[in-house]
């Protein structure tokens, strides 16, 4: 063991390249800051490489996420790699993206930016000094690294930094500390869209319980999808209770959840499910991994013999990672609360916006909780992370409670957070000032000359959208499913004699 490890100088550092960690580091790198990028996994994205990114609009189909997310939209778009944006009454808008062309563009854009990379680089501790953050340790493949930065921005989703830091964070519901639960997503191919479309046309399916009791809606939506090139489901409760009852789905699911993608004959499900998930504690990790593997032949086979247009499909490709909808998240100068959301509150120092609805899956139970929101702002202070200096936050590991995040997380609300996080520490940095001491009209203005949206141009409602696609009423009533589902469904790792840590 070397007496010293090697170091590394930054002026900004990223951990973490997902949605959050990779708009941070390009902003970063924009505004001038020497930026360091530091990520786990063998490419750039996160979570955002296998996903459509849904909620850049707000239930009025106004543009509410804008600047360098829908920058990165305009790349994917120039190379054919993505579809248009499909206004939905749920999710506000949907855009579906080829995730390999992602990866490649997110490359192109931190490169562009002058930012540093270390790949399948992990964060092993944080180095303090006093009340501050003054850089990380990292493992990889060359050892122990040390690296110091004037600031350093924890998007690892997990709060790594933090938590090694010792500052304070939360994680999960209040009642029992349980997060939602979590999802490897997968592709299926092969899919016939005329049938599947056709099965979606057919009432007794309920492919979309959200529009399914308001005729209005269904009436519109049944009148665009022929054309949609991006389809969201949520229903199909009937066809997944008659396979349970033969005996052929052994998943705690009772819904079919799932995106019919703009390539025609891919679908993407989101229907693997744990409950009971402890995302920071790798046992736990390991079991959900080995649940979820068993879940997906069930999934593929239940999709071949139960669901219209899927006759022919078959397994196109399993998520290179675990799909965590939550876990810590570090407490800031500021918690954004779901009443923010509610009431559409805008902030002095809001920096960027959201307006996707409390979407909760259920942490040990089927199907979801939901709640609509207002476009909402997002505050600088809940990007700040609390007691400490140096430190700042964005994406899933932002202040906020378990609900309010259950908002926050779509990918582009954590697009916008990066970008404002990484023009305020290059600004800082720039300054060598802390981010608490910037004058929050000077971001402000830096962020809206770079295009970004916190509340300045968000414009009046479009009329036109919403008489095309309709509203759904700010007030729906309750998601039925079990809140809690039978205990045989829960996480068990503690019990598992290869996954349970040694005594
Ligand atoms: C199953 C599922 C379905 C979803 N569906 C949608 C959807 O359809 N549309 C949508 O918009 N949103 C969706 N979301 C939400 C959204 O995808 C995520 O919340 C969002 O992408 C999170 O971005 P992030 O940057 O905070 O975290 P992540 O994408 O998790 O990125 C964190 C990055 O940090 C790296 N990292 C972690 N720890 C360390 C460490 N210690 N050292 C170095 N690197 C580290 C990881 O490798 C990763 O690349 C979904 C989420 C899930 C889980």
């Amino acid at each position: 063991m070397p007496a010293t490890l090697s170091t590394f100088r930054t002026q900004v550092l990223v951990i973490g390249s997902g949605a959050a960690g990779l708009t941070a580091a390009v902003a970063a790198g924009r505004n001038g800051a020497d930026t360091l990028l530091v990520e786990n996994a063998g490419f750039l994205g996160g979570i955002s490489a296998t996903l459509p990114w849904l909620g850049f609009h707000d239930r009025d189909y106004r543009m509410i996420v804008k600047g360098l997310p829908l920058e990165c939209c305009q790349r994917l778009q120039a190379e054919g790699a993505s579809s248009a944006f499909e206004l939905d009454p749920k999710c506000g808008s949907a855009f579906s993206v080829n995730s390999h062309w992602w990866k490649i563009i997110a490359m192109q854009l931190v490169r562009e930016a002058g930012v540093r990379l270390m790949m399948h680089t992990q964060v092993v501790e944080t180095l303090r000094e006093g009340d501050r953050i003054t850089g990380v340790i990292v493992e990889n493949k060359s050892g122990r690294q040390r690296i110091e930065a004037d600031i350093t921005l924890d998007c690892s989703g997990d709060g790594d930094v933090a938590a090694r830091g010792g500052v304070a964070w939360e994680k999960g519901r209040t009642s029992d500390g349980l997060v939602q639960a979590p999802t490897l997503v997968f592709k299926l191919a092969g899919v016939d869209r005329v049938g599947f479309i056709a099965g979606c046309k057919n009432p007794a399916i309920k492919y979309r319980e959200w529009i399914a009791p308001y005729p209005d809606l269904w009436e519109k939506m049944m009148q665009r999808i022929d054309r949609m090139n991006v389809i969201i489901c949520g229903g199909y409760a009937t066809l997944i209770e008659h396979a349970r009852a033969a005996g052929e789905f052994a998943v705690p699911q009772t819904r079919i959840v799932g995106v019919k993608l703009h390539q025609p004959d891919e679908f993407l499900v989101v229907m693997t499910r744990v409950l009971g998930l402890d995302p920071t504690n790798t046992a736990s990790v390991t079991d959900a991994y080995t649940r979820i593997y068993e879940q997906i032949p069930i999934l593929a086979r239940f999709f071949r013999k139960w669901v219209p247009g899927f006759e022919q499909s078959y397994l196109g490709e399993i998520a290179p990672m675990l799909g965590v909808r939550e876990s810590r998240r570090i407490l800031g100068d500021y918690v954004l609360t779901a009443e923010d959301l509610v009431e559409g509150r805008v902030f002095d120092d809001a920096v960027s916006m959201g307006a996707y609805h409390i979407d909760i899956h259920r942490p040990s139970g089927t199907w979801v909780d939901s709640h609509n929101v207002r476009a909402y702002t997002i505050p600088l202070r809940s990007l700040i992370a609390r007691d400490v200096d140096g430190l700042l936050m964005a994406g899933k590991c932002l202040s906020a409670s378990h609900e309010a995040v259950a908002s926050t997380r779509v990918i582009p609300i954590c697009m916008g957070q990066g970008q404002a996080i990484g023009t305020a520490a290059a600004l800082a940095a720039k300054r060598k000032i802390s981010v608490r001491d910037l004058s929050i009209a000077t971001l402000q203005d830096t962020l809206a000359a770079q295009g970004a949206e916190f509340g300045r141009t968000v414009g009046e409602p479009n009329w036109e959208a919403i008489e095309e696609v309709g509203q759904l009423p700010f007030e729906e009533p309750p998601t039925t499913g079990d809140k809690d589902a039978p205990s045989s469904m829960r996480n068990a790792w503690v019990a598992d004699p290869v996954t349970a840590p040694e005594k």
